[in-house]
């Protein structure tokens, strides 16, 4: 059940764990793509927690809506529009529910139509589509994230800046597959 409490200790969690990690994010995209990934998610990340505080008042969906529109209008790239669709989906169909595992599988969705990206394309979708099934049934664990991040690493990637690398991008992390782990991450930490 995703209320507004809950929510608002997911993302100022998930904000935290960004900016602490903003230079260890751009490094992995250093790697793999133009180096900016940390530099995206902590910019977007600073402008909802500021979108968040200047409307105390929203609720769970129009929260989740000011969440949406400040990582597209701020993180930039190809992960801002995805982030956004991820939260702008989970607004709309938080009219309907408000269960959590339903919430997530509406942004998953929404990544992989606004991405093009299946599982295996060394993406975020990796960890999204492996955390959100167990997120379904309340089973997922720190241990599952962290594999489900793990995973990318020897694949070879298919979408985004680095699938010009080819073969050469197998070895490394996906950025925003370790985001995201942040993301959920932040989610266990916050259902406690
Ligand atoms: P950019 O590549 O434009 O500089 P970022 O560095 O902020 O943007 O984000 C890169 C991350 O975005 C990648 O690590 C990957 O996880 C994700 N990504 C890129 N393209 C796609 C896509 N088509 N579908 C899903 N995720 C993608
Ligand atoms: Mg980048
Ligand atoms: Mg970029």
């Amino acid at each position: 059940e995703l209320t507004k409490e809950l929510l608002a200790e997911w993302i100022s969690r998930f904000s935290e764990k960004i900016q602490n990690n903003k230079g260890y994010l751009s490094d992995l995209d250093a790697a793999i793509g133009d180096g900016d990934h940390g530099n995206n998610m902590a910019r977007g990340m600073q402008a909802v927690t500021e979108s968040l505080e200047k409307n105390e008042t929203a609720d769970t969906t129009q929260s989740l809506k000011l969440i949406a529109m400040s990582l597209i209008s701020k993180v930039g790239g190809a992960s801002g529009p995805l982030y956004g669709t991820a939260f702008l989906e989970m607004a709309k169909a938080s009219n309907d529910t408000k269960d959590l595992g339903e919430l997530l599988q509406e942004a998953l969705s929404g990544i992989k139509k606004r991405g093009g990206a299946q599982p295996n394309d060394k993406t975020m979708v990796d960890v999204w589509n492996k955390v959100v099934s167990k997120a379904d049934d309340s089973s997922l664990t720190n241990a599952d994230i962290e594999a489900a991040v793990e995973s990318t690493k020897d694949m070879v990637a298919k979408k985004g800046r680095a699938s010009y690398l080819g073969e050469r991008s197998v070895g490394h992390l996906d950025p925003g597959a370790v985001s995201s782990g942040y993301l959920f991450e932040a989610l266990l930490e916050a259902e406690e």
